[in-house]
């Protein structure tokens, strides 16, 4: 079943692990050019209505452009948001605890960089801890962070990873988002039900089989080390 225009799986481990680290490096990478107005933004919604054929004056959409900026805040606020800073707050007094720490399902809503189509689906983080945790929540809103700006879904999966790595230097991190493309399910190739599953694999999840098996085998996925889509 070699589709080749069907959604590609990343299977733990191999050379894709270090495929987004150049990503958001580089100049001006990350840094939005200055902000235009609020009415500049509405109106490049006018246009974009008046583009797919209507008529942005009629009554139903007249107020439309506030409520896409309006939503545009919602849906990419998190540009203003610093997962570093969320991870910042660790606990110490676990008595030892030292297993893996996994949370299973967190909604995913991100939109694709290339088409501004939603990314829905769901994330599993799980990591070692090093002598310290983290609040769970707060693992949630460092996808959250992540999400709400516009991804390709190989540098949403990196860069929650490599996040957690880097501030809370636990002994391994563990990342697997599996979603729908609706760039790829409701235009182009048109094929609903297809989901993509990337993975990153840090620390011990990277060299430990056992260690990627157990997370995989917590989240539903096979053990065998490789994710499958399907
Ligand atoms: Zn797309």
């Amino acid at each position: 079943m070699n589709d080749d225009n069907g959604p590609a799986s990343t299977s733990a481990g191999n050379g894709h692990a270090s495929m987004t680290s150049h990503a958001v490096t580089g100049p001006g990478a990350g840094q939005p050019s200055a902000r235009p107005t609020r009415a500049e933004a509405e109106d490049a919604v006018r246009t974009l209505l008046r583009w797919a054929g209507d008529d942005p004056d009629r009554e139903g959409l007249v107020d439309t452009p506030e409520r896409v900026a309006r939503a545009y805040e919602d849906w990419f606020a998190g540009y203003d948001h610093d997962p570093v800073q969320t991870l910042q707050r660790t606990f110490a007094e676990v008595e030892g605890y030292d297993e893996m720490v996994v949370l299973r399902d967190v909604r995913v809503e991100s939109h694709c960089e290339h088409h501004l189509a939603p990314i829905l689906g769901k994330a599993h983080v799980a990591y070692l801890p090093d002598k310290r945790v983290v609040g769970i929540s707060k693992l949630a809103r460092v996808v959250d962070a992540y999400a709400k700006r516009l991804q390709i879904q190989e540098k949403l999966t990196a860069q929650i990873a490599n996040c957690i790595q880097d501030v809370l230097q636990p002994r391994g991190v563990a990342v697997v988002v599996e979603a729908e493309h609706q760039c790829m399910t409701t235009r182009g190739i048109q094929k609903p039900g297809t989901s993509l599953i990337t993975s990153r694999m840090l620390g011990l999840f990277r060299r430990n089989d056992a260690t990627r098996r157990e997370f995989l085998a917590l989240i539903g996925q096979n053990g065998s080390g490789t994710i499958h889509h399907g």
